[in-house]
């Protein structure tokens, strides 16, 4: 096997404990492999190891890889900052969008979608542990968001994205992710039909899939160290 593909398993194996220590069925946790930064021939050895849905960044390099690998085996999924001068290269070529935090970049999103490709599929991203500088919507103004989001035509929202600061151990690791998952509740108590909480890392999967994380995004556990920073 090679590295990725040994590394994917033992990735594999810690999502199923996680479920099963969360008395949660082992197949209610999708593995978004993160790629942004590596090799089209390292994503190929993920795709040969099984893998499906990939996370990218970066639109431009994102778009590259897409155009070369295609969409017969992966969803692709946007996990990075969308400025309005990219949504048109996002919406023609991604299937996924998870990092969507403002109405405007929605509305250019559902307005640019192809019309032969199915709507896009779109999380908001929150901002559950109050960082500053961070993207992600605050928690306050999130049911508004949602609301205007679920009525764009060529998007369909599936849930929540966050990305919370590094907690301290899996009790405070869990707490923050636990906020994600009362918003996303909220929400489907308004009657939303929302299916994806997409939470949880390299370093915090467990905690996320304890709080009820339904798709975690790893990096560095399956591709190795990042050749630059992020
Ligand atoms: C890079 C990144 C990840 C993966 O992080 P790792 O620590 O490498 O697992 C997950 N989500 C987002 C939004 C990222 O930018």
């Amino acid at each position: 096997m090679t590295m990725i593909a040994d590394n994917l398993q033992a990735v594999h194996a810690r999502v199923a404990a996680a479920c099963v220590a969360a008395s949660r069925p082992v197949n209610s946790v999708t593995l978004l492999a993160v790629s942004k930064t590596f090799s089209i021939q390292a994503i190929e050895e993920a795709i040969a190891a099984g893998q499906h849905c990939l996370g990218e960044n970066y639109i431009q390099e994102a778009v590259e890889k897409i155009r070369v690998l295609g969409h017969a085996t992966v969803q692709w999924h946007c996990i990075g900052p969308v400025q309005s001068n990219k949504t048109r290269l996002v919406a023609e070529h991604f299937d996924w969008v998870q990092s969507v935090d403002r109405l405007k970049i929605a509305q250019r999103l559902s307005d640019q979608r192809p019309a032969h490709l199915p709507p896009l599929q779109i999380c908001i991203q929150v901002n559950t542990d109050g960082g500053a500088n961070k993207a992600g919507i605050a928690p306050a103004e999130l049911v508004a968001l949602a609301h205007a989001v679920a009525q764009l035509p060529r998007l369909k929202l599936r849930g929540l994205m966050t990305i919370p600061e590094p907690a301290s151990d899996f009790a405070a690791a869990t707490a923050v992710h636990m906020r994600a998952r009362q918003l996303l509740n909220r929400l489907n108590a308004e009657g939303m039909a929302l299916d994806t909480l997409s939470m949880g890392m390299s370093a915090d999967l467990e905690a996320a899939i304890h709080a009820g994380s339904t798709m975690v995004r790893v990096g560095t556990a399956i591709f190795g160290g990042r050749p630059r920073p992020v």
